[in-house]
């Protein structure tokens, strides 16, 4: 691994929820009163234990407190430690897991205004996701409606396990939204935990839930193909968080190949979907899932594409060490798509003046 240039937009990292009390002032007073009397204490992502060593690398680790709780923190270790000059925060709390959908819309508004409120409006290098309900579609849509104004959002963030599919079309005013906003859609690992991580039953290991997030990541893009979301939506862009990338080739091939035998089931689907991917389809970097050197330029090579891969650090989760956060062996021009070019053709916003 290598210690990449400076200048470069970070597409993931996760500024974290100190506790739900910094929340409250952001709820209402019946949401306040919601939260204290039933005793919710912790909403953080379960994808994500506090003491696993893949949630914080150790000297990312505070003495007190939740890695990545601090702008100070974010500052050094996430921003200054790499030149960033742009960053995305990808805020990872419980939203998803909960059923009641009207709690669920209310928590996402909280956590929405106190990362504009206590992280955008205090560094001009932070730029972050809208937190939805993706419980319920028509509030999602609502919060989406509520900061679209706000160009420092640039992107709808969605897990990776929710309930149903995502290209199943009771999502599609998400993705609609989204478009007519010239917002990306983040997929971000992680789910609401209510089906099994794995298609064939619930595991007991963080190892195996984590390894397994990439079939989640398959199975998302695969239904967004074949349901003809980007036929419906041909200036949507999808991004993989976290997805890791090396499975993307073999899987198109498999994808394309059934595309190809069973395209009379799904008309709509009028390119193939290494084309579809190819134009609105998006990987961050971290984690590199790839031996480095040859092999990793040969997988390049399979994506017939320089434009898919995006740079992150997936600040605090433990993806490497040090400041070597991109792999070796990726000439200058491939490094620098990735770093700037690419994400600001993926984010229409980063382009944008912030008010
Ligand atoms: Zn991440």
């Amino acid at each position: 691994m290598t210690v990449p240039p400076p200048g470069g937009i970070d597409c993931d990292i996760h500024p974290a929820i100190p506790s739900i009390d910094v929340l409250l002032p952001y709820l209402s007073a019946h949401w306040r009163e919601q939260v204290v009397t039933r005793g919710l204490d912790e909403l953080n992502s379960i994808a994500y234990p506090d003491n696993s060593p893949l949630t914080a690398r150790p000297d990312w680790r505070p003495a007190q407190g939740r890695p990545g709780a601090t702008l100070a923190q974010v500052q050094a270790q996430a921003l200054d430690a790499f030149g960033t000059s742009l960053a995305i925060c990808n805020c990872l709390y419980g939203v998803q897991v909960l059923f009641s959908e009207d709690l669920a819309a209310a928590i996402a508004r909280a956590v929405n205004d106190w990362i504009a409120k206590e992280w955008l409006d205090r560094d001009p290098r932070l730029r972050a996701s809208i937190v939805v309900p993706s419980q319920s579609t028509e509030l999602a849509v609502e919060e989406i409606e509520r900061l679209a104004g706000d160009q420092r959002f640039v992107q709808v963030l969605l897990l990776a396990m929710g309930d149903t599919p995502l290209g199943r079309r009771h999502h599609w005013p998400i993705y609609a939204a989204a478009e007519r906003h010239g917002l990306a859609v983040g997929i971000h690992a992680g789910g609401s935990y209510h089906n099994p991580p794995t298609p064939v039953g619930w595991p007991g290991t963080h190892t195996e839930d984590y390894v397994n997030q990439a079939q989640a990541f398959q199975s998302q893009l695969t239904s967004l193909i074949t349901e003809g979301v980007f036929s419906r939506y041909p200036a949507l862009k999808v991004v993989l968080l976290e997805s890791g990338f090396t499975w993307l080739p073999a899987h198109l091939w498999r994808l394309t190949k059934y595309w190809r035998g069973l395209r009379m089931e799904i008309p709509w689907v009028d390119r193939s979907p290494a084309e579809i991917v190819r134009s609105n389809v998006r990987l961050t970097i971290q984690p590199v899932d790839a031996p480095e050197g040859d092999a990793l330029n040969r997988l390049i090579d399979h994506m017939q594409s320089d434009e898919l891969l995006l740079f992150s650090t997936d600040f605090p989760h433990w993806q490497f060490d040090g400041a070597e956060a991109l792999p070796d062996g990726l000439d200058a021009t491939l490094v620098r798509r990735i770093m700037i070019d690419n994400p600001r053709a993926t984010y229409a916003r980063l382009l944008e003046p912030v008010a």
